[in-house]
């Protein structure tokens, strides 16, 4: 039977009966990093530099080296990225359990709540009344918050750093808890920098995204894009982060399976 499905999910995609969504942001120089005031250590943004382009140092070939942090542009977060996760044998980036690599996606839109507050914080009220509609969370699944945060195309809207902090949707804590011990889900997505809140360094605990999710072997997903093109159940997400050995995070391509009919 497996085999069948297999076969028959492989024709779909040849037919495009099963559309493939990119939710990528395009990695670059500009592709904005997560600000940390003092005295932490800041992450490298996105950088590449020419190796050869059909050249003498290479006549034939067109290649680049680029450097980066592990936490830029759309990216993986694994458990041991937070202090909470760090003695999780299966949690770096090389030990994670690939199955989980692929997982439904649950899509929580909350665009219109984030236009008017860009400190909007999701509720576990919201999250049932989401359920209500659309039925309730599978365990095991990735849960997206749609913001339209991925708009932003300018780098300073999209960071929204203000005296007080960023000022930037997100989860709270008893939203991401809900999250994490009622519904067992595989992780937690969103349109943003980071997977918090951008003033969840307030919060209890801080930065619940992290702190709750990884200490429960949970992922996350940050500035993924083109969440408007998903629909609030069935979709499958194909999130797979570079093998870096002993890596907290990589960046990734993170593409979204949807179907084109019921049929
Ligand atoms: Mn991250």
């Amino acid at each position: 039977m497996a085999k069948d499905t297999l076969a028959k999910l492989a024709k779909a995609i040849v037919k495009h009966k099963i559309k493939v969504i990119d939710l990528t942001q395009r990695l670059q120089p500009s592709t904005p990093v997560i600000q940390l005031p003092p005295p932490f250590a800041p992450t490298k943004p996105f950088e590449s530099s020419l190796i050869s382009r059909y050249d003498d140092k290479g006549p034939a070939w067109y290649w680049n080296n680029f450097a980066c942090g592990e936490h830029t542009g759309t990216h993986f977060d694994a458990p041991v990225h937070w202090v909470t996760g760090k003695d999780l044998e299966d949690g770096a980036t090389d030990t994670v359990d690939p199955q989980r690599f692929i997982a439904p996606a649950c899509v929580i839109d909350v665009s219109k709540d984030c236009a008017k507050d860009e400190k909007f914080l999701l509720t576990p009220k919201r999250i049932l009344a989401w359920e209500k509609e659309h039925g309730k969370i599978p365990k095991g699944a990735w849960v997206l918050m749609r913001s339209d945060w991925s708009k932003r195309t300018d780098p300073a809207l999209f960071l929204n750093m203000k005296e007080d902090g960023p000022h930037v949707p997100g989860p709270n804590a008893d939203a991401v808890r809900f999250l994490v011990e009622e519904r067992d889900v595989n992780g937690w997505g969103v349109e943003a920098v980071g997977t918090d809140a951008g003033q969840a360094f307030s919060f209890e605990p801080a930065f619940p995204a992290h702190a709750l999710m990884h200490g429960a072997n949970k992922f996350g997903l940050a500035s993924l894009c083109n969440l408007d093109q998903l629909p609030a159940t069935g979709a499958v997400l194909i999130a797979a982060p570079l093998k870096i050995a002993g890596g907290s995070g990589s960046p990734l391509r993170v593409l979204a399976l949807v179907s084109d009919s019921d049929d």
